[in-house]
């Protein structure tokens, strides 16, 4: 993770796009918005993908969108100067005492749910 994102840092400087300068608001601003427009073209593949079938094509157009998702992500977490490994050992340790730590054991799939409803 370290290493990526001194990647995406080294990035923004190289082409112009870091704005640390910038209030931090217009930074949360911009990449939060960016984030939901690659989730957009992310969504947008997957319904190609539902619609008209998979191919090697749309898997790495796919691909591609997530990483811009995940760039914009990491942006995100810079900005709040968030220390990554001490938001994963909190986040893990919430999930664990919502969830346990034994595999859920899911009966029901969404197929199921839906035909039984109709
Ligand atoms: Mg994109």
């Amino acid at each position: 993770m370290k290493k990526l994102i001194k990647e995406i840092k080294k990035f923004d400087k190289l082409y112009g796009y870091d704005k640390t300068n910038e209030p931090k608001i217009v930074n949360l601003v911009f990449s939060m918005i960016g984030l939901v427009g690659e989730a957009g073209e992310a969504s947008n593949i997957v319904k190609k993908i539902w619609r008209d079938g998979i191919t090697e094509e749309k898997i790495d157009s796919l691909e591609e969108e997530l990483i811009d998702i995940l760039i914009y992500l990491i942006k995100l977490l810079i900005i709040l100067d968030t220390d990554f490994d001490k938001a994963w050992l909190k986040k893990s340790q919430k999930l664990i005492k919502r969830w346990g730590n034994k595999p859920r054991n899911r009966k029901e799939n969404l197929n199921d749910t839906i035909n039984r409803r109709s």
